[in-house]
């Protein structure tokens, strides 16, 4: 897998840098039951029931319901609310600086590529299908345990090689700045095979990151972040990684940390002009890289750009699914509790089962509640492949290194771990 990656020509700087220093490792191909059990386009099939308004077209968020079936993340088992993690940046425009990937099947015809995955699909490599809100992972890649990290729920640590390699380049060159650095807890990527993943609106493409903040003690996942105990540097310097060593879409950090992590910026002598680009954007021709969003105060969200497997997904995923390789992505139902209302009664009328409606929903029993909407999926048709190739914007590279950084660093080795 690596080594047919690298084989492959890319206009776009620093990726080719990315994958070939990375060590190889072994994504496992398993194309046929990639297919997640719900990989969604809700907005296309929603109907109403009951006294739902219904808007048309409108992707909705979630009025999900508790999710006591949700993956052990300790901090997150109490949230009533899916985590406000579906910020979209607007669809980029190609400009004379953008990078557009030249990807390995640029020469080949639909015939020529449709022949190529049947005889060998699984050397497409990772798909990233549709949106991070509404999506599906396949030949996902699981992120390897490492010395330098933790993995909280393994399970749910799938992405693209694109995402994996990239992450991996960030923490790494934290320890290359802080060779004393402690691990980094990885939280979410995406499911096997991606699609809804709780308690999440987005991480469904295999492109989304939950990570920890550094912090100067020892603290377990989840723990929030403040003045008191952030290592600013560290995180400062896994930021900055992700900015100017990666094709990264987005960063979500609560606002009261941004602001820490801003005035330590300018106080080891960043470039103040990219600090106010990165943290506020430029009117007119981008927004802010790091965002705000509710609950992010416990670790930062990160969504990659994985432009080759988004390239790959664009051009193989209806063929893959034409001829049976792939399932087809399912569409969801928003169907609004009524009194009398059971499971079996919801699978009957839709045509689907009490099991797929409990895995949609994330219920670990039989128990609906009236007024409480649930998802229910339905098999939908294939959306067809958006015309033209995906375009990554040109990386925001900082003028130049931080000038005043060695007298910040001595004072931030963080406490020896605590015991558990
Ligand atoms: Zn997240």
């Amino acid at each position: 897998m690596l080594r047919f990656a690298c084989g492959w020509v890319l206009t776009l700087s620093g990726l080719m840098g990315c994958m070939s220093a990375a060590p190889p490792r072994q994504p496992q191909l398993r194309l046929a039951d990639a297919a997640p059990a719900q990989a969604s386009e809700p907005a296309s099939a929603r109907t109403c029931e009951g006294d739902t308004p219904c808007e048309d077209g409108t992707p909705s968020p979630l009025p999900a319901p508790p999710d006591p079936g949700a993956p052990t993340l300790e901090a997150i088992e109490d949230t009533e609310e899916p985590i406000e993690d579906e910020l979209e940046t607007p669809a980029q425009e190609e400009t004379a600086e953008s990078k557009t990937v030249v990807h390995p099947w640029a020469q080949l015809s639909d015939a020529e590529l449709e022949r190529k995955l049947l005889d060998d699909p699984s050397s497409a490599g990772s798909m990233s299908v549709g949106r991070t809100n509404g999506g599906m992972l396949i030949n996902g890649v699981r992120m390897p345990e490492g010395e330098r990290w933790t993995l909280i729920d393994p399970a749910h640590a799938w992405g693209t090689q694109e995402t994996i390699d990239a992450l991996t380049t960030c923490i790494d060159a934290v320890h290359r700045q802080y060779p004393d650095s402690p691990k980094m807890e990885i939280g979410h990527i995406s499911a096997r095979g991606g699609g809804h993943l709780s308690p999440h609106r987005s991480h469904q493409a295999g492109r989304d990151v939950d990570v920890s903040y550094y912090y100067t003690k020892s603290t377990r996942w989840f723990t929030r972040a403040n003045a008191g105990n952030l290592d600013r540097a560290r995180t400062w310097a896994f930021v900055r990684a992700l900015i100017a060593e990666t094709d990264v879409e987005m960063i979500l950090i609560d606002s009261g940390l941004q602001r820490l992590l801003r005035e330590y910026a300018l106080e080891i002598g960043e470039d103040a002009a990219w600090v106010d680009d990165i943290f506020r954007g430029v009117r007119g021709k981008h927004p802010a890289m790091i965002r705000h969003a509710r609950g992010h105060a416990t670790h930062i969200h990160v969504r990659f750009y994985s432009p080759i497997a988004q390239e790959t997904a664009r051009r193989a995923h209806a063929l893959l699914v034409k001829h049976g390789k792939v399932k087809p992505p399912l569409t969801y139902v928003m169907h609004r509790a009524r009194k009398g209302d059971t499971l079996g009664r919801l699978a009957n009328k839709y045509g689907t089962t009490v099991e797929a409606i409990q895995r949609a929903n994330g219920l670990r029993n039989t128990v609906i509640r009236a007024k409480r909407t649930y998802r229910i999926p339905q098999k939908g048709s294939v959306r067809p492949a958006s015309g033209r190739p995906i375009v990554v914007p040109p990386r925001r590279l900082p003028p130049h290194a931080p000038t005043n950084l060695s007298t910040q660093a001595a004072s931030t080795a963080p406490a020896p771990p605590e015991t558990k």
